[in-house]
């Protein structure tokens, strides 16, 4: 059976309802640390995906995870924070919203195209991950995907 880019990124990354974290309060680099916080929380069992604004919950071919289960990750990592105080989490159903008291600039929201050098970042998708050996596979998946044999 013949395997286009196409059909292969949409099986890769079927349609179902994801598990998102609003992150429009953060900064780039809050968001990054709760992007990888979710990633080791979830023990391979998904991943974090930077989505604009938001991070996605992706638990690939796996069970769905409890929205309740990815808000503890949440909650745990902000509290985590010496600006704890400053941050709430709302659950809006499929939607984890994170407010934040704290005042970010525009240019602290971007997210910013250095990422902490032990964060590995896929540039085709955005998994997060800051082990190399995942990372290496992750890139490997996207090759045998495309049908590219390295
Ligand atoms: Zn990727």
């Amino acid at each position: 059976m013949h395997c286009d880019t196409v059909n292969c990124s949409v099986s890769l990354f079927p349609a179902k309802p994801m598990i998102k974290v609003d992150c429009s309060d953060l900064s780039g680099m809050t968001k990054l640390g709760l992007a990888e916080a979710i990633s080791d929380g979830l023990g391979g069992k998904g991943i974090a995906l930077l989505d604009g604004k938001d991070i996605a919950i992706d638990t690939l071919s796996g069970p769905e995870l409890g929205i309740a289960r990815i808000q503890s990750m949440v909650v745990s990592y902000l509290s985590g924070r010496k600006d704890a105080s400053a941050y709430s989490v709302e659950d809006k159903g499929n939607l984890i919203v994170v407010h934040s008291s704290a005042v970010v600039s525009a240019q602290e929201k971007k997210v910013s195209s250095v990422l902490p050098p032990n964060l590995l970042q896929c540039p085709d998708c955005g998994f997060l991950t800051t082990s190399q050996n995942q990372y290496e596979d992750h890139l490997r998946i996207h090759d045998l995907m495309r049908g590219i044999a390295r």
